[in-house]
């Protein structure tokens, strides 16, 4: 039959994650900390939804979220019926903005010191240290079969790195030793009834860094560090720290030790966070945050995240050779400073939906905009004159294109605005032999007029400090294939 359904490999984190006991508080800056229905959430409306989701704990999805639409309407990112659920397929707009963020955030990593590696997706089943990983990490995997022997695909970079950290020579010196890769994918077999999207898939791209730190001391400095590293990427990403909500999980223990600095994460956020206590260690940290997006249907995710890990360096025999001249296992950090990039897509679509619900025009951030510039040729005698005006911009770090089709011109402004594309410009007779052009901005919703020059500033100011790629397209509307129908 081919159709039998082998027992499905349950880690015991995730059994012990559906017994978990949670109590659930509200901790302020101030260092304030109510039961959560004890909190007054005025003004809080976005934590009051995320903590209502939490502690739920059903990640059933009813209805499509906004985005999903909103991903194929773009030409993003697509379902494929040919693959897994929860594996998607990415268009040529979907994969540039794609690796603009996958670039950006391994950038930021390496500039806090993170070293890139890069380690195999797939792990043997039977390896001994990994058998007993797999059931301290609450996720479902994917089994590879190949010939009698049995893998796993990866669900998070970790293995590859602790391999690899066991294996390597460390000395106190080395610490905090920031180890980084980028995944390519990780999987995880999610239940069918909560993939969605680019909200929660089966296969997603994880930048993922770990620091192995000498001691609880060194520990906190890293982990705050991690912390604004995290929130500036996301910033960076085009998410402000309005759009997140704070959730901290902690074992009783920890947090009674060191609630000052748990407290200090929440001040250093600025607004009260949602604190999830466990009387027990389920699991293998003893504290983790993470940044969650609340979105358009009121449900949270995770976007960055890093946790305090006291168990895996003696399970992989991590070991560092201190001052004293004796070996001792690191504390190890896990973090992700902007979460899964699909899901920093994912939250960008939500977030621009939420825009214009709320009356104004939705937009991807101007450095992620696939066509930054559209220019509009009036008639087909004016697109040898485009052509002139576009290449006056190249060299520069901008997106230009030509809508160089057979259509009207209220048409060809329609669609470029289906497109979020931030600035369109109009060439006909009037505009030969001037140096300003009318540029329509979508972001301000008025005519501006600009010379070139002041245009291409204005995106270079606007993707400062970001990577720039090109069109990922031809230049000519008329030359590019329509995949979403
Ligand atoms: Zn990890």
């Amino acid at each position: 039959m081919g159709e039998e359904k082998k027992e499905e490999v349950v880690s015991e984190a995730l059994k012990a994650e559906e017994r978990l006991r949670s109590k659930w508080f509200i901790l302020t800056p101030e260092g304030e900390m109510k039961p959560v229905e004890e909190f007054d959430f005025t003004g809080y409306e976005k934590l009051r939804k995320f903590a209502e989701y939490e502690m739920r704990k059903s990640r059933v999805v009813e209805r499509e979220p906004p985005h999903t639409a909103l991903m194929r309407s773009l030409e993003l990112a697509d379902y494929e019926p040919a693959s897994d659920p929860g594996n998607l397929r990415y268009y040529p707009k979907g994969r540039l903005i794609k690796s603009l963020l996958e670039e950006y955030v391994t950038q930021r990593v390496v500039e806090y010191g993170g070293m890139e590696v890069e380690t195999p997706i797939m792990y043997d089943m039977n390896h001994p240290t990994l058998a007993k990983y797999l059931h301290r990490f609450p996720a479902r995997q994917y089994i590879v079969e190949s010939d009698k022997d049995r893998y796993f695909l990866r669900f998070a970079a970790c293995f590859g790195q602790f391999l690899m950290a066991h294996d390597a020579t460390i000395s106190y010196r080395n610490l905090p030793l920031r180890i980084y890769e980028l995944t390519r994918y990780s999987f995880r077999r999610e239940q069918r009834g909560e993939l969605v999207g680019l909200r929660r898939l089966r296969a997603f791209t994880m930048p993922d860094v770990h620091a192995l730190c000498r001691d609880l001391e060194e520990v906190k400095g890293e982990f705050r560090r991690r912390f604004l590293l995290s929130m500036s990427v996301l910033e960076g990403i085009g998410l402000s720290r309005e759009d997140v909500e704070l959730g901290v999980r902690v074992t009783e223990d920890f947090f009674k030790e060191h609630r000052e600095f748990v407290t200090s994460l929440v001040q250093l956020f600025g607004r009260p966070a949602l604190v999830e206590m466990w009387s027990e260690r389920f699991f293998y940290f003893v504290l983790k945050w993470e940044l969650n997006f609340v979105d358009a249907l009121d449900k949270a995710s995770a976007l960055s995240t890093d946790q305090i890990d006291v168990e895996n360096a003696e399970r992989y025999g991590i070991k560092y050779m201190d001052e004293d001249g004796r070996e001792k296992y690191p504390i190890i950090l896990h973090c992700s400073p902007s979460g899964a990039i699909e899901r920093d897509i994912y939250a960008l679509l939500e977030k621009a939906y939420m825009e214009m619900e709320a009356g104004r025009p939705p937009m991807l951030p101007i450095w992620l905009s696939p066509t930054q510039v559209r220019l509009i040729p009036v008639s087909s005698a004016y697109v040898d004159f485009a052509e002139e005006v576009a290449g006056r911009l190249e060299g520069r770090p901008v997106r230009v294109d030509i809508d160089d089709r057979e259509e009207t011109v209220p048409r060809k402004i329609r669609d470029a605005e289906k497109e979020w594309i931030p600035y369109i410009i109009v060439l006909g007779e009037r505009e030969i032999g001037r140096d300003r052009f009318p540029v329509r901005d979508r972001r301000r919703g008025e005519i501006r007029e600009m010379s070139l020059e002041e245009l291409a500033e204005e995106i270079e100011e606007a993707s400062k400090g970001r990577p720039f790629k090109p069109l990922p397209l031809p230049k000519r509307l008329q030359r590019r294939p329509k995949f979403v129908g």
